[in-house]
């Protein structure tokens, strides 16, 4: 799960990390407010969307009075900004976040992320901020330090100190450099992040630290166990789709594709997703309805799939084992008859009481297309949308 660039910079800031003031805002006259409350002769005015590459879109820009910033805002307000992350859909912009400007020396990029291999917090830092880490590792990989920290004794002194070397700082910015460190990585483990990204952190001109743009995701499986946290998700930034699937708790991700996709277990669905391309088609969504899916659950399934407004067939591929074949069928059946499906469903069942539930498909007397094998429901799928797009 994402969240704002004004929630992260409010949680780093909690835990020691120097931040620029501010203040949200929720309306253009909020934002002219906010800019007299800070004082000063110059504010950044910043589109709060769940993206980076913000700057480059226009969501971004430096106000030198309080009647530009409120002009600013007031273009930017319900817009959806396209950035380079967003896609072509954008986001919208509903809030603000005005800060006072900072006379930039230096940009830094610090993060921290999972690294999957060593399965450590590993810490990636560059003396060349400012731009993407993406871009950053194709146009100055050289400039990029890596650091793994080991959990069993935390992130050592001396590590930060060396990481503050090799980024090129000196003498009280050193200090400054540990204790930022130090406090992304409390953050990061303390509120189980999957990531910190501070970029830009920032030299001042007057030699000071400071993040000048930060971003935290968070592991959606420790949500329950964190509840401040799970308070900050914001909807509005979200898939509507995928919005939809988590709050049925069903593990649906949206894609580009026509072919819709309804699978129990995650790598069945890869599984599936990948039988569809190699029979020429292309699938709208993953989605996984897990083991024991009751016939209720099914039918969420498809009213999800179905919210989709290009989906234009249902592959529905489940390898029975905690599940059972005759419910799955029942649930087919039920979204039929409740949401009165009429685009084509191919159906493949495989394991628990797979006779019963292809018994039941049969007699149903609706036109769903039963299959015994991944091939041959994949290239059913492809072929039935085949001609109904050229129909
Ligand atoms: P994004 O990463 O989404 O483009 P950033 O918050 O990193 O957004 O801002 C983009 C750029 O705008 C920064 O790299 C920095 O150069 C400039 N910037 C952002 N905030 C400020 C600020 N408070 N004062 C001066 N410049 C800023
Ligand atoms: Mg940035």
């Amino acid at each position: 799960m994402d969240i704002h660039e004004h929630q992260a910079k409010e949680i780093l800031a909690g835990f020691g990390v120097p931040v620029p003031r501010g203040g949200v805002a929720y309306s253009p006259e909020q934002a002219g407010y906010r800019a007299r409350e800070l004082g000063g002769e110059a504010w950044v005015v910043k589109a709060q969307i769940h993206s980076g590459g913000r700057g480059e879109a226009g969501g971004v820009k430096l106000c030198k009075t309080e009647e530009e910033v409120r002009d600013y805002a007031a273009t930017l307000f319900g817009k959806q900004l396209v950035t380079k992350q967003t896609g072509a859909a954008g986001k919208g912009v509903y809030r603000l976040w005005v800060e006072e400007a900072s006379d930039i020396q230096q940009e830094l990029y610090l993060g921290f992320v999972l690294d999957r291999k060593s399965e450590r917090i590993m810490i990636v830092a560059s003396s060349h901020g400012g731009m993407e880490i993406e871009d950053l590792a194709e146009k100055d990989p050289d400039s990029l330090r890596r650091m793994i920290i080991d959990p069993a004794v935390g992130l050592a002194g001396y590590q930060a100190r060396e990481l503050a070397f090799a980024l090129g700082l000196s003498g009280g910015q050193i200090a400054q450099m540990v204790n930022v460190l130090n406090a992304c990585y409390r953050a990061y483990r303390d509120l189980d992040a999957f990531m910190v990204e501070i970029n830009p952190l920032v030299i001042r001109a007057s030699g000071d630290l400071v993040a000048l743009d930060a971003k935290m995701s968070f592991d959606t499986n420790a949500l329950y166990r964190r509840p401040d946290v799970a308070a900050l998700r914001d909807p509005s930034q979200e898939d509507p789709r995928e919005a939809m699937a988590a709050d049925h708790g069903l593990a649906y991700v949206g894609l580009d594709g026509d072919i819709g996709c309804i699978i129990n277990g995650a790598g069945l669905a890869m599984a599936t997703m990948d039988m569809i391309k190699l029979a020429g088609g292309e699938p709208a969504n993953f989605l996984d309805i897990g083991g024991g899916a009751s016939p209720e659950r099914v039918c969420t399934a498809f009213r999800t799939v179905l919210s989709d407004p290009n989906v234009g067939v249902i592959l529905v591929n489940i390898f029975a084992g905690i599940n059972r074949c005759d419910w799955i069928a029942n649930g087919v059946i039920q979204a039929y008859r409740d949401i009165g499906l009429d685009l084509p469903v191919i159906v493949r069942l495989a394991g628990t009481n797979v006779q019963e539930g292809k018994a039941l498909l049969e007699t149903s007397g609706l036109p769903i297309i039963a299959t015994d094998t991944l091939a041959e429901a994949a290239e059913a799928a492809v072929s039935l949308r085949r001609q109904n797009a050229a129909a």
